[in-house]
């Protein structure tokens, strides 16, 4: 099964896309935390992503279709994937679709997480990340048993520098510029699928694989 998470920054995909990857035994894929590895790897290109990334704009589509592309072509894909974070441009969801279409091989179903922008906003000051590891917390939703610490690797749990309140407004509004038109491109390709933002953690994995399973 390839499966594509939308949504805004912060409405809670890298958490679903997680969960589902786990229940599926499917790898995720997250364009995110490859420049983040990159970055800290101090590679060229992690550290031109950063550019961008600080700044709460895209990173260009010639330094991001190709990660992905490169990604989702390694053997463990085989079986299917979920994409999180990519596509963000109908550019790259274009890309992506043609380099499929070329294997004969398509996106099975896109869900869009679905959370208004205040709800974001509040959401992500609590946010917190593992350095190490990349697992996710949030201080009154998911907090870590210690506080800053990573429960699964002991790593440091923090508030990432893109997850600061101006920063996050201006991903949102690229958001609503940019990444927003994809609902459309994939409801009239008939493969959208919609799952409220909100609730407890284990409510949003049964609800997406009841969208999932109903097809
Ligand atoms: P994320 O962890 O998915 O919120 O991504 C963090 C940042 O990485 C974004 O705000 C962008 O700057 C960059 N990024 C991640 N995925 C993409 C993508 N598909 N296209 C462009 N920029 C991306």
């Amino acid at each position: 099964m390839k499966i594509i998470m939308l949504g805004a920054p912060g409405a809670g995909k890298g958490t679903r896309a997680s969960l589902i990857a786990e229940h599926y035994g499917i790898p995720h894929i997250s364009t995110g935390d490859i420049f983040r590895a990159n970055l800290k790897a101090g590679t060229e290109l992690g550290l031109e992503a950063k550019k961008y990334m600080d700044a709460g704009e895209l990173v260009p589509d010639n330094l991001t279709v190709k990660i992905l592309l490169d990604r989702v072509a390694q053997e463990d894909c085989t079986g299917g994937y979920v994409l999180d974070g990519f596509p963000r441009t109908i550019n790259q969801a274009e890309v992506l679709e043609a380099e499929l279409k070329k294997i004969n091989d398509k996106i099975d179903f896109a869900i869009d997480v679905d959370v208004s922008d205040e709800v974001i906003e509040a959401r992500m000051a609590g946010r917190r990340v593992c350095t190490k590891c990349s697992a996710t917390y949030h201080i009154e939703y998911a907090p870590t048993k210690e506080e800053g610490i990573c429960d699964k690797c002991g790593g440091e749990a923090v508030l990432r520098a893109d997850d600061a309140p101006e920063t996050v407004r201006q991903r949102l509004k690229v958001y609503h510029e940019q990444t927003q038109p994809l609902i459309n491109f994939y409801k009239e390709r008939g493969i959208l699928r919609m799952v409220a933002g909100s609730g407890s953690i284990e409510d949003a994995l049964t609800a997406v694989i009841e969208v999932l399973e109903q097809g």
